[in-house]
């Protein structure tokens, strides 16, 4: 997985790019919680659940359909205006699916389950070039930052240049 810093960057840039229909604050914080959500399967490996399985880490979470709900329910919750609430759900969506579209993109670990409930198959990009991020204290140290370079290089630097552009174009 990316770390929680890099996970929480795609609402930001999505703010830094939006003028009109730019989400609020609580939209905003929202969102970088369903950035995060998924790892929370990380309990399972406490719990002694297979990696590999549907309910493994980078399981059904890390799936298309969980992002679905869980931008359904935090839309539920935020209760937008009518004419926000395509807006407000699409960013919230796409938040939440950047989850494991990132984790996809890391060069450790088993694919994510993308597609589960249809399939339990484990899905990677053709292209890995984000450095896997270890889990809990692991991360401290050099590999740790070894992992936000990598991490900036990828993802912050190409989102923050998208964001720009755009706000800019607009
Ligand atoms: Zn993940």
């Amino acid at each position: 997985m990316p770390t929680i810093f890099t996970h929480v960057v795609v609402p930001l840039a999505w703010r830094t790019a939006t003028r009109r229909q730019r989400p609020d604050v609580r939209t905003v914080v929202t969102a970088m919680g369903l950035t995060v959500l998924p790892d929370a399967d990380v309990i399972a490996f406490v719990a002694g659940v297979p990696y590999a399985s549907a309910f493994g880490h980078r399981g059904f979470t890390h799936s298309i359909a969980f992002a679905l709900v869980t931008a359904l329910v935090a839309l539920a919750w935020l209760r937008p205006v009518r004419t926000k609430l395509l807006s407000v759900g699409t960013f919230l969506f796409v938040a939440a699916v950047s989850h494991p579209l990132l984790d996809a993109l890391t060069n450790g670990g088993l694919g994510v389950a993308l597609l589960w409930p249809w399939s339990d198959a484990r899905w990677f990009a053709p292209w890995r070039p984000v450095a896997v991020s270890p889990i809990g204290a692991h991360f401290f140290g050099a590999r740790g930052v070894t992992v936000l370079l990598s991490e900036m290089l990828w993802i912050w630097l190409p989102l923050a240049c998208t964001a720009l552009v755009v706000r800019w174009r607009r």
